[in-house]
This record gives C-alpha cells, sequence and structure tokens, in this order.
C-alpha cells in the first residue's frame, strides 16, 4: 500500500544529500496506486532518484510523489519492459549479463527510467532514446494514459514531450541489440573509470552536471577556463577535478549551492559572453534569497 508522510524531510533521499521539509510524501507500490494519487490532484510533482534536482534546504511547500518503490522490470529476449523507478545502474547490469547492448553508459549514474526518460539522460555516445520503443505516460491535463512511440516522444537534448507536456511516465519497453559479452564488458570498463577519474562518487553529496553543454562546447571547459575548481562557497566546492560537479563537501545549504552557481555563471558569462543554462532543477519557495539568484540564472537565458 502507498506510504504518505507529512512534513518529510528529503535530504537522504537526494544525492546532493540538501534538502528541509516537504509538506506531503507518497510512495506508490504499484502503478495502480501510482496512478490513483497522480488522478487525485493532490500532488505538485514527481520525482524517481533525485539525482538532478537541488531542494531548498528550508521546508517547501509542496506535496510530491516519489517512484522508487515501482521497480518492476522484465527482459523477453531483448525488450526489455521497466517501471519508471527502475535504476539504470541495475539495468546496465541486467543487460551486461544477458549479452544486450545499448544501456552501457547507464553504469555511471543512479537515475530512474522516469527521470532518464524526461531528461533523454546521455553519456558517452549513448542516449536513453536509442532504444526507446515506447512508453506509457500519464497525462496530467487530460487525465487519460496515454501510449507514446519514439517520434512522439520529441527526444532533444536534456528534453523530450514528458518535460514540454507534463506527462508522467509510468512504464517503458525498449529494445536492445544483441552484443558481443566482450565489447559490453570492455565498453562498460571504460565508462565506470571514466566516471572514476573524473566525477565524484556518490559518496560525496552530488548532483551531477550542474549546467547544460552549450551548443558545440562544454560547460565543464569553460568553468574550468574560469579557474572555478576548487572554488568554495560555504559547505559547498567546485569539484577539483571537474568544474562543472558542485561537492556538498561540509552540510552546505542550498544558498550555498546557488551562490556558487551564481558565481560560475557569472564568470563564463563575463568571459565568454555566454550564459549557461543550469542543468539542475531547483525546488524552492518563490520569495527566498534562492529563488531570486536562480531566476536571475534562467530568466537571462530566455533573451
Ligand atoms: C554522479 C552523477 C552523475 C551523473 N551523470 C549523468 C550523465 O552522465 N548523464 C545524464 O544525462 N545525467 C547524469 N546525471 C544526472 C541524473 O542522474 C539524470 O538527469 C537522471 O536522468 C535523473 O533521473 P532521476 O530519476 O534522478 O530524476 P529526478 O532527479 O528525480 O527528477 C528529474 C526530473 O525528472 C522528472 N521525473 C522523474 N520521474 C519522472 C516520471 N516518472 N515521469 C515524469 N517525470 C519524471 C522530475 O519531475 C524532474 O523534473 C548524473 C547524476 C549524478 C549524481
Amino acid at each position: 500500500m502507498t506510504q504518505i508522510f507529512d512534513n518529510y524531510n528529503v535530504k537522504n533521499d537526494t544525492t546532493f544529500k540538501i534538502g528541509g521539509c516537504i509538506k506531503k510524501a507518497a510512495f506508490p507500490e504499484n502503478v495502480e496506486e501510482f496512478i490513483q494519487l497522480l488522478n487525485s490532484d493532490e500532488y505538485d510533482m514527481v520525482l524517481g532518484s533525485c539525482s538532478n534536482v537541488l531542494f531548498s534546504s528550508q521546508d517547501v511547500d509542496k506535496k510530491i510523489i516519489f517512484t522508487k518503490n515501482l521497480k518492476k522490470y522484465s527482459f523477453e529476449g531483448n525488450i526489455l519492459k521497466t517501471e519508471c523507478g527502475v535504476k539504470g545502474p541495475l539495468i546496465s547490469k541486467e543487460c551486461q549479463k544477458l549479452g544486450l547492448s545499448g544501456f552501457e553508459f547507464l553504469i555511471g549514474f543512479p537515475g530512474s527510467f522516469g527521470g532518464m526518460i524526461c531528461m533523454n539522460a546521455s553519456a558517452h555516445n549513448q542516449a536513453i532514446s536509442d532504444k526507446f520503443v515506447k512508453c506509457r505516460v500519464f497525462d496530467t491535463n487530460t487525465k487519460q494514459v496515454i501510449s507514446l512511440n519514439k517520434e512522439e516522444m520529441q527526444f532533444l537534448y536534456r528534453n523530450s514531450a514528458v518535460s514540454k507536456n507534463k506527462y508522467i511516465v509510468l512504464d517503458a519497453e525498449f529494445e536492445l541489440d544483441n552484443g558481443n559479452q566482450e565489447n559490453i564488458n570492455e565498453i562498460m570498463r571504460r565508462n565506470i573509470e571514466f566516471r572514476q577519474e573524473r566525477q565524484p562518487s556518490l559518496t560525496l553529496g552530488n548532483a551531477g552536471s550542474i549546467f547544460k553543454n552549450p551548443s558545440n562546447d562544454s560547460a565543464g571547459r569553460l568553468l574550468d577556463l574560469c579557474e572555478m575548481k576548487g572554488v568554495k562557497e560555504g559547505g559547498a566546492m567546485v569539484y577539483k577535478k571537474h568544474a562543472n560537479f558542485i561537492l556538498n563537501y561540509d552540510n552546505a545549504t542550498s544558498l550555498d549551492v546557488i551562490t556558487l552557481m551564481y558565481k560560475m555563471f557569472s564568470k563564463v558569462r563575463e568571459k565568454y559572453t555566454i550564459k549557461l543554462t543550469p542543468e539542475i532543477i531547483f525546488i524552492g519557495n518563490k520569495e527566498t534569497e534562492e529563488q531570486r539568484l536562480w531566476d536571475i540564472m534562467t530568466e537571462e537565458n530566455i533573451h
């Protein structure tokens, strides 16, 4: 049965390990319960692994559905059917065992399928859209469950029909390639090695890349040239091996992170007249200083 908590502290559910209390949290146990909650109109948003979000350290007036208990999946030959709460690294390892190729990149980060489809997660020249066949979504406008194929999903860099139309992913189907076991092992070994050399492990609070890559460039490269590596603000610090990651190294608050982001954003804008766009999603209340800085970083990108 769905577990529901009032005044729920989200901090330990996020990879950043930052956040205050939200008004209500619901954890459905199956897709039917998930649909019931979505139909109730009571909830403001849906989250998966919370690996791409920054919650305000202050209390947030939101009711949120978390999908982490929607974790059923099955393989039939090279077809994967998965619920939205299943995590990428688990499926990456299952595919490796089955000799299926296409999800080697998922070994490196903790996203759920719902979040990864919404954002069209990608790395190492592979993207979630590559092997996508179809998914079932709840349309929050019509309250209907509909099925969308790859074309209807309009996948772009960190974007899809899900984020544009306020759809909620329930479950999805993928068609993997029958691969060569040695190649799969080798690609996964390289992906893990790449992560270990350049990116922080999840034992250090972080939320992956902070800014999206501008077209034909890399946010990490620009931030590195602006000498941002190691710069600190309160308990937050730009990772010393990769300038597009922020670590929560000492009980950072969301204001520490956003103030540091604003420094990074301002430096790149000043030096290269490029306005970086945040990749992480901020979940907070409108009236705070952090929301003010966030609005500057996002509003300036509209012009
Ligand atoms: C160490 C590290 C490395 C990372 N590396 C990469 C990388 O290489 N490539 C990459 O693309 N990302 C990377 N990320 C970021 C992150 O893992 C991905 O963006 C992932 O897709 C987010 O999935 P999630 O389940 O955590 O989503 P969440 O953070 O929970 O949510 C993100 C967004 O997805 C929406 N969402 C979640 N579930 C659903 C659903 N069922 N239906 C509709 N919308 C939903 C949320 O509303 C929110 O808007 C990294 C993160 C970390 C911590």
